[in-house]
């Protein structure tokens, strides 16, 4: 019988199945961070449990850090408290904590991967709604709520319904300028932000296969605004040479033993799905949202759509946006002036996406009353990068270069707009609020993108600065 991936790893995981048809999955690596976990560890405390296996599970501080001044204690006592509160935790609880210290914090999504926890065919769990993005590596991976966090913590399962599998392949190859990020905001486009409920997206075609893990990381990581439980990329070459040499992936023979079984995961050519769905890579241009939803995006040559243009169920949405955004029908997103932008977050902190984004800003200048931040998702990035002189680039073309962490994009830290502020960012979500004012407002779009906005003081196309 053909598989998917999705199939073996749910398999070889299932510990037993419910009369429901829900299953008991074990999990095979926890993620924690500062802000879904104290409940948690409390909840465990007050029943007298432990943490079942705390080798397991791995710890870092990201929402909360202050990407100026990590220095503790932090200024703010409630970040210090939620920090204090995971250290105390992981100490009594034998959990590995990776704070700044180590030099190895930063972003869970992005210190997975890099650190080589994140492996194909583990089952991942995280109270964290941008889990998928560890998919990438071939990994089944979800975020969980607090009261999972507990359950995880105390017996490594959940209890879960498995998802039906659309496989979303993109053909062909992407044109100049575009990337990981138009994939998947094109994508959440055409399906619409409810359009992956009840389903995992498997990523295929030969633009996903072209791709770094780095860019198969963006993409999984919006798998969730586009409403699927999870995403996932099946493991190749790619795959296994991003995670040779990393500090928790074994070595020698056992690597090349762990390899094969590795991509002998991956769906089997004839393998069925419950839907597939094709997207023309070529005919994906740079994406810019101009909603209050990662679904609202048009082409940077596009206009912003009249509502009454667009399907019904989709109207009051489109009308509640352009109101909160202040954003008229039918005018060209390209030229919208942003008074910030920001570069950073699991969907594109990481070395390639600052790396693409300084080729950008080399030799140009970030255009006057534009607050720019760059953000490391890791310590690990910061360091890879200012070894390159990423930073240097940056902070002459007026960027200011920040210590790992979320920052803006969640905005539980220092970093927030202020008032009506607009901000480019490539993030991965533009909900009213999410950075920090309560009328703020976000368009999300690539880093390379970003960084065309931040020089020129608007939206703009980045082909025109390749
Ligand atoms: S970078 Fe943003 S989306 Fe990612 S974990 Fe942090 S707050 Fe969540």
């Amino acid at each position: 019988m053909t598989q998917t991936l999705l199939d073996r790893v749910w398999d070889t995981h299932t510990v037993r199945r419910f009369p429901s048809g829900d299953c008991q999955l074990l999990i095979g690596l926890h993620l924690v961070h500062e802000v879904t976990s104290p409940q948690a560890f409390q909840m465990l405390r007050e029943r007298g449990l432990k943490v079942l296996c705390p080798d397991r599970t791995f710890a870092t501080f990201d929402h909360i850090v202050p990407t100026e001044n990590p220095a503790r204690p932090f200024a703010d006592a409630m970040a210090e408290t939620m920090a204090a509160h995971l250290e105390a935790s992981c100490k009594e609880l034998g959990i590995t904590l990776f704070d700044p210290a180590s030099g190895r914090q930063g972003v869970v999504h992005v210190i997975g991967p890099e650190l080589g926890l994140t492996q194909p065919g583990m089952t991942i769990a995280c109270g964290d709604s941008h889990t998928a993005t560890h998919g990438a590596l071939g990994a089944v991976a979800f975020g969980i709520g607090t009261r999972q966090v507990r359950d995880v913590l105390a017996t490594q399962c959940l209890r879960l319904a498995k998802p039906r599998l659309r496989q979303v392949r993109v053909e062909g190859a992407l044109g100049r300028g575009v990337g990981a990020k138009d994939v998947i905001l094109a994508i959440i486009r055409r399906l619409g932000v409810k359009g992956g409920i009840g389903f995992a997206y498997e990523y295929a075609g030969a633009a996903v296969r072209a791709m770094s893990v780095e860019d198969r990381l963006t993409v999984c990581n919006m798998s969730i605004e586009g409403g699927a439980r999870f995403g996932y990329v099946c493991p190749d070459d790619t795959t296994v040479g991003y995670l040779c040499g990393r500090p928790y992936v074994p070595k020698g023979e056992a690597f090349d033993r762990a390899a094969a079984g590795w991509k002998a995961l991956a769906s089997d050519p004839d393998a069925r799905y419950d839907d597939v769905v094709t997207l023309d890579a070529p005919a994906i241009p740079p994406m810019v949202t101009w909603g209050i939803n990662p679904g609202q995006s048009v082409g940077i040559d596009e206009r912003i759509p009249d509502p009454a243009a667009v399907p019904a169920d989709e109207r009051s949405a489109a009308e509640e946006a352009l109101a909160y955004m202040g954003f008229k029908a039918g005018q060209p997103v390209a030229g919208t002036p942003i008074q910030v932008a920001f570069i950073g977050s699991c969907t594109n902190g990481r070395l390639e996406d600052l790396r693409a984004a300084a080729k950008v800003a080399r030799g140009r200048k970030v255009a006057p009353g534009v607050r720019a931040l760059v953000v490391p998702g890791s310590q690990q990035v910061a360091r890879d990068a200012e070894a390159e002189g990423l930073d240097e680039v940056f902070r002459q073309a007026g960027f200011e270069w920040r210590r790992a962490g979320c920052s803006m994009c969640l905005a539980m830290n220092p970093d927030k707009l202020k008032d009506r502020e607009l901000c480019a960012g490539s993030s991965n979500r533009n909900f009213k609020g999410r950075m920090g004012s309560p009328v703020g407002r976000t368009l999300l779009m690539s880093p390379t993108m970003v960084a065309a906005a931040a020089v020129a003081g608007h939206v703009t196309d980045v082909r025109e600065f390749q």
